[in-house]
C-alpha cells in the first residue's frame, strides 16, 4: 500500500511526494507512482532496451529477403512505368539489407549509396517511396525537406528528420539506425542565387550543411518530439552511419541547366532555336551531377547522394494506365465502392481517354485524374446506395456534362 503518512494523502513510492506536490498520482495495488516518476521510468526502461536490443540486432536473413527483380515486381504493382528509377531502388535497398548483414571483422567496408531521384512533380517519387515502404523489413520514413531551417530560425531542425525514423520503429533507436529515410522536395533546400554570402540564406546552405552531417553518418540528437530541440527536452542519440537516404525533386527548370551544359538551347532560352516539349523531356536523361551543382545544391551533398537517377515525364498512355493497371487504380477503386452498393460500375470505352485530355488540358497530370473522376462520379456516388438498378454504365456525354456543370476548368485553375 502506499504510505499513508498523514489522513488520506497518497504518497509516491518512488520519490516520496505527496499528491498535493504532483500533478497526478497513479495508485497500484502496493503503492503509488507520481507522474514524473513514471515519466522518468519510461525513459530508463526505453534506454535500456535500446541497449539491450543493439546488442542482439538479429541479421536479416537473406535468403528471406526480397531480391531486386522481386522488389521491383512488388513496385510494378503500384507504380506505372519508371523503370529505371525503380531497378536503382530495388538494387539501393537490397544493397542496404547486405550491408546491415556485413560482418564488423570484414576488411571491406561497403558504403552506402544514397540515392537522388529527379521528376517532374506528380509522377511517382512519393508513390515510389510509399510503396516501397509497405515492403521494406527496415523501418522507414518519409519527411519532407520544405519544414527544415537552419538551427536558430523559426521551423524544424535539421535533427528533426530523423525523429519520423524514430517514430517509426517505436523509438528504438538500434532499429532506427538501419532505416531508410526519404526526403522529398530536396530541391527546394536548394541555394537561391550564385553567391550566397550576401545576404543569409535561411532555407538554402545552412540546410544543406547540416543535411550533410546526416548524409555523411555521425551521432546525431534528435528531439523525440521532433521541431525546435527545447533546452528541457532530453535528446535521443541516434548514429547515422547505417542508415539509408533516398532524396526526390522536382528541380523544376533544371532542364536549363542540362541544355546550357549540353550547349543547346530550351524554350525561352536563347532566342530562334525551338526545342519542342518531347525534346525537354528527354532532356532529363542526361542529368548529371554538374547540372544539381548548378540548380544549387552544395558539392559535398552531391558527392553525398552518389545514384542520381530521373522519372519519366508521363505522357498520355501512361495516363491511361494509370486509371485502370495499378492494384488500386482510381477506377478499380470506384468500382469496389460502388460494388458494396450492390451495384455494377461499367465504364464506356472513350471515357477514360476523355478524362485523360481533360488532365492533359488541364496541366494537372496524374495528381487530377482523382479530382476529375471524382467531380465525373459523385451524383453517382450520392445517388448509388438508393438505386434500384443493379449496373450503373458511365458514358462520355455524362462525364462531359459532369464536368461543365461543376466548372471544374475554372475550379482546377483556382486550386
Ligand atoms: P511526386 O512525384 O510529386 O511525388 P506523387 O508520387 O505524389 O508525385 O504522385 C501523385 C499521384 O499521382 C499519386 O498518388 C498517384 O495516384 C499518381 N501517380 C503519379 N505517378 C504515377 C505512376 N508512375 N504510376 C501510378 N500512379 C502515379
Amino acid at each position: 500500500m502506499a504510505k499513508k503518512k498523514d489522513s488520506d494523502k497518497l504518497y509516491c513510492s518512488f520519490c516520496g511526494r505527496s499528491d498535493h506536490e504532483v500533478e497526478l498520482m497513479l495508485p497500484g495495488v502496493n503503492g503509488c507512482i507520481c507522474n514524473d516518476c513514471a515519466e522518468r521510468a519510461v525513459e530508463i526502461s526505453r534506454e535500456y532496451l535500446n541497449k539491450m536490443s543493439r546488442s542482439k540486432l538479429s541479421d536479416l536473413d537473406m535468403d528471406s529477403l526480397p531480391k531486386p527483380d522481386e522488389i521491383k515486381a512488388y513496385l510494378d504493382e503500384y507504380v506505372i512505368g519508371q523503370e529505371t528509377a525503380k531497378r536503382y531502388l530495388a538494387v539501393a535497398v537490397y544493397n542496404h539489407y547486405k550491408r546491415l548483414n556485413q560482418h564488423r571483422d570484414d576488411d571491406i567496408d561497403i558504403e552506402k549509396s544514397n540515392i537522388i531521384i529527379v521528376g517532374p512533380t506528380g509522377t511517382g517519387k512519393t508513390l515510389l517511396a510509399k510503396t516501397i515502404a509497405r515492403m521494406l523489413k527496415v523501418p522507414f520514413a518519409i519527411v519532407d525537406a520544405t519544414v527544415l531551417t537552419e538551427a536558430g530560425y523559426v521551423g524544424e531542425d535539421i535533427e528533426s528528420l530523423l525523429t519520423r525514423l524514430l517514430a517509426a520503429c517505436d523509438y528504438n533507436v538500434a532499429e532506427a539506425e538501419r532505416g531508410i529515410v526519404f526526403i522529398d522536395e530536396i530541391d527546394k533546400i536548394a541555394r537561391k542565387g550564385d553567391n550566397p554570402s550576401i545576404t543569409r540564406d535561411v532555407s538554402g546552405e545552412g540546410v544543406q550543411q547540416g543535411l550533410l552531417k546526416l548524409l555523411e553518418g555521425s551521432v546525431v540528437n534528435v528531439p523525440p518530439q521532433g521541431g525546435r530541440k527545447h533546452p528541457e527536452q532530453k535528446m535521443i542519440a541516434v548514429d547515422t552511419k547505417n542508415i539509408l537516404f533516398i532524396c526526390g525533386g522536382a528541380f523544376e527548370g533544371i532542364e536549363r541547366k542540362i541544355a546550357q551544359r549540353l550547349n543547346t538551347h530550351v524554350v525561352g532560352f536563347g532566342a530562334g532555336n525551338h526545342v519542342s516539349k518531347a525534346d525537354r523531356d528527354k532532356l532529363l536523361h542526361f542529368v548529371a551531377p554538374q547540372d544539381l551543382r548548378s540548380y544549387g545544391l552544395i558539392p559535398e551533398i552531391i558527392g553525398r547522394l552518389p545514384i542520381l537517377t530521373n522519372l519519366e515525364p508521363l505522357d498520355r498512355d501512361a495516363l491511361l494506365r494509370i486509371l485502370t493497371e495499378p492494384k488500386n487504380a482510381i477506377v478499380r477503386q470506384y468500382k469496389k465502392l460502388l460494388e458494396m452498393d450492390g451495384v455494377e460500375l461499367v465504364i464506356e470505352d472513350d471515357v477514360l481517354g476523355f478524362i485523360v485530355d481533360k488532365a492533359i488540358e488541364f496541366k494537372l497530370g496524374a495528381r487530377g485524374l482523382r479530382s476529375l473522376f471524382e467531380t465525373i462520379m459523385i451524383d453517382v456516388m450520392y445517388q448509388a446506395p438508393s438505386m434500384k438498378k443493379k449496373r450503373y454504365v458511365l458514358t462520355r456525354e455524362f462525364a462531359e456534362q459532369q464536368l461543365s456543370k461543376s466548372n471544374f476548368e475554372m475550379i482546377s485553375e483556382v486550386s
